[in-house]
């Protein structure tokens, strides 16, 4: 990829763990300064920070806002263009999950879903706009799920909240298109991270059976290639998406799942 994107600034929301984390990682590799967000530990935090910056020559900071705080999610707006510079890639992947058949969801589960995994992606984009249709230049990468191509049981809330980050994409790629900003959503099947692996003792007990069968007969089962994903083949997948090859892709759903929606 011969794309220069040096000196540009990457917001990546739900960055200190998993996915985010990796996208970050890739996008720091090329020279893209980075801001952080998400929770943890804040002296870990820190250290991440330090790590990627010293890594690779980058400028990184963090920003805890919480996602289902629309008010939050604006004073991380203001301050990461304030402070560090007027946001050129954008990467919506905070998200949670909570697992339960519809009639016993807590609500409390739903509202938090949508709020963090959809909502959020609203209030980031609409803060981001201007200053991309300023330049002339622009990267949104919604981070959906097989999830907003397709349900599973007990899932309600989250397939529910992915089908709209699609719709969200999707209008979005429509509202840019003579921008120079594309608006893109992965689909990615299941990966091996902590919000994976916690869902994995609660399936095990509405399906009442064990953590084993919960990866191989309800995780792997409609991935053919019967492996998670690897966070990497995600990551390059976003680094892909910010390259001027990339220019034409817009709107789209891309599937990252094995094959599982293949079927
Ligand atoms: P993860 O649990 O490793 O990471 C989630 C990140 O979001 C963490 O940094 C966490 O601190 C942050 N976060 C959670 N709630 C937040 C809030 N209220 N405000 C700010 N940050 C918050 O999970 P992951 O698997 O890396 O998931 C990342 C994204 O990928 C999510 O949107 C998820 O739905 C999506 N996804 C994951 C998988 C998978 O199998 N792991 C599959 C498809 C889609």
């Amino acid at each position: 990829m011969t794309t220069d994107l040096h000196g540009k600034i990457a917001l990546v929301t739900g960055s200190t763990s998993g996915i985010g984390l990796g996208i970050a990682r890739i996008l720091a590799s090329v020279g893209v300064d980075i801001a952080l967000n998400g929770f943890g530990d804040a002296e870990a935090i820190d250290a991440l920070c330090e790590d990627i910056s010293a890594t690779n020559g980058v400028r990184v900071i963090h920003d805890g806002a919480d996602m289902s705080k629309p008010d939050e999610i604006e004073s991380m707006m203001k301050r990461v263009a304030g402070d560090f510079g007027t946001v050129d890639i954008l990467v919506n992947n905070a998200g949670i999950q909570h697992v339960a058949p519809i009639e016993s969801f807590p609500p409390e589960k739903w509202d938090a879903i949508i709020a963090i995994n959809l909502s959020s992606s609203f209030h980031t984009t609409r803060f981001a706009l201007e200053d991309m249709r300023k330049k002339g230049w622009g990267r949104i990468i919604n981070m959906a799920s097989a999830h907003a191509l397709v349900a599973s049981p007990h899932k309600s809330a989250y397939a529910a909240a992915k089908h709209g980050l699609a719709g969200l994409t999707k209008t979005t790629a429509l509202e840019t298109a003579q921008d120079g900003i594309t608006a893109n959503a992965i689909c990615p099947g299941y990966v091996l991270t902590p919000l994976v692996e916690n869902q994995i003792p609660d399936i095990a007990k509405i399906r009442g059976i064990t953590e084993e069968q919960v990866i191989s007969d309800v995780m792997l089962l409609n991935q053919p290639t019967k492996r998670f994903v690897k966070i990497e083949e995600i990551a390059d997948l976003a680094l892909f998406l910010c390259s001027d090859g990339a220019a034409s892709m817009n709107g789209m759903c891309i599937s990252v799942d094995g094959g599982w929606t293949a079927q």
